[in-house]
């Protein structure tokens, strides 16, 4: 089955054409800088790459443009855009709706719409895309991988906040969670790897944005992210775990708009706040040189990911394995390397040469020592929301 994974963002659709089973990917690329005065396509098959620049007005424009690239006679990989059976969108917020995967009828579509004050930047994006691949590819069964329906199982006890209830029951504020799909794929190649499906799991996704999961008998149990994306850990650009108090004395007593604490917490705190930079490799090597801010910044990071590895232990009442995954989490033993540092109380200890090795395949970089495992595993959302696609309209 040729499956079309869409991840429409405000101004961007980032695609990938794969063939499940056997998770071929044909082509794969980016629409960037959507209603801007210059925006770009990129395409990428097995033979050929396309970089274009041009304005691309609407999401409508841009994915016309992806059509018309994939059925292009000398550069496409498919003769009639009927070659697409499903097209699988990734939808950010579900809410309480959607446990699973769900074929998009206009019921699904109106919950989406419905959730848009949750998820202001996503979910319009994501309505837009779905909209517009219908009109593409109306031949296709269009279907919604959603963030929030891994973390469903989280229970009440973890998923509630500790105020009148009333604002849970009208107005549904509670922890929602994200990340849910990279979550749920590195969960399912830990289960498979260990061979172990009540293994108890922390899954440590450090990219851009960063969260973790709780995950025993394969469910996930406690999320750091809640009813937005911006509780838990320390990422790029937002703060993480802060003081409600401070919130309350930038509005109250510094004069701040709703808007511009939403702005600082969002866009200019986390790394960049401490450092002026949210690429971590910028950070790594200022360290590197001596920059006391680069350095305090790490530790930082390191230091709320350890607190949440504990109070994760705690709830579970044990740990089997810990998983790193996505840009940051793949790719950076220094993080690694701080996080697993003096943590042999809870049964976690690193090796250090294997820590240091580069792959892009799923390994163990624990020390002959360590009672719990420590798995570094490439994250695929992409992977991941094709194979629910092929299931959920095979099944159907
Ligand atoms: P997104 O959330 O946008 O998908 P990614 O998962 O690609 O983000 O992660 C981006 C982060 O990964 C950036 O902070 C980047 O600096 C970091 N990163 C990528 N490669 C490395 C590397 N080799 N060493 C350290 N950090 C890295």
């Amino acid at each position: 089955m040729k499956i079309l994974v869409l991840n429409a963002g405000s101004s961007s659709i980032k695609y990938q054409l794969i063939v499940i089973p056997g998770n071929q990917v044909l082509a794969q690329g980016l629409v960037e800088r959507i209603g801007e005065a210059q925006g770009a396509v990129h395409y990428q098959s097995a033979d050929h790459q396309i970089d274009e620049e041009g304005v691309i007005p609407n999401h409508k424009a841009g994915l016309e443009k992806v059509a018309n690239l994939l059925l292009d006679p000398e550069k496409g990989v498919l003769k009639s855009a009927g070659e697409i059976q499903a097209v699988g969108h990734r939808v950010v917020h579900g809410g309480s709706y959607f446990v699973q995967t769900t074929i998009i009828d206009d019921r699904v579509k109106k919950v989406i719409k419905d959730l848009f004050p949750l998820a202001p930047l996503h979910n319009p994006a994501n309505l837009a895309g779905i909209e517009v691949a219908e009109k593409v590819f109306p031949n296709a069964r269009q279907v919604a991988v959603f963030d929030t329906a891994f973390h469903q199982t989280i229970p009440e006890v973890a998923h509630r906040y500790a105020i009148p209830n009333k604002f849970y029951e009208k107005e549904h504020i509670r922890l929602y969670g994200f990340h849910g799909t990279s979550h749920q794929y590195v969960s399912k190649k830990a289960i498979a790897y260990l061979g172990n499906d009540k293994a108890k799991f922390i899954s440590i996704h450090l990219g851009n944005g960063c969260s973790m999961t709780a995950i025993q008998d394969g469910k996930s149990i406690d999320h750091s992210l809640g009813f937005g994306p911006m509780n838990g850990l320390i990422m790029g650009t937002r703060s993480g775990d802060i003081d409600q108090s401070v919130v309350l004395y930038l509005q109250q007593s510094l004069g701040y708009s709703a808007e511009e604490v939403a702005n600082l917490l969002q866009k200019k705190s986390g790394m960049l706040g401490l450092t002026g930079s949210n690429d971590l490799r910028d950070i790594e090597s200022a360290s590197a040189k001596g920059d006391p801010m680069a350095q305090l910044a790490l530790a930082m990071n390191a230091y709320r990911i350890k607190k949440y590895i504990g109070s994760y232990a705690a709830i579970m009442n044990g740990l089997d394995a810990l998983i790193f995954t996505a840009g940051i989490g793949e790719n950076s033993d220094v993080i690694r390397q701080l996080v697993c540092t003096d943590m042999e109380f809870l049964g976690i200890a690193l090796d250090q040469e294997k820590n240091k090795i580069r792959s892009k395949s799923i390994r163990t970089i624990q020390h002959p020592s360590s009672k719990v495992q420590i798995l570094v595993i490439p994250t695929n959302e992409e992977l991941e929301i094709a194979e629910q696609v092929y299931m959920k309209v095979k099944g159907n």
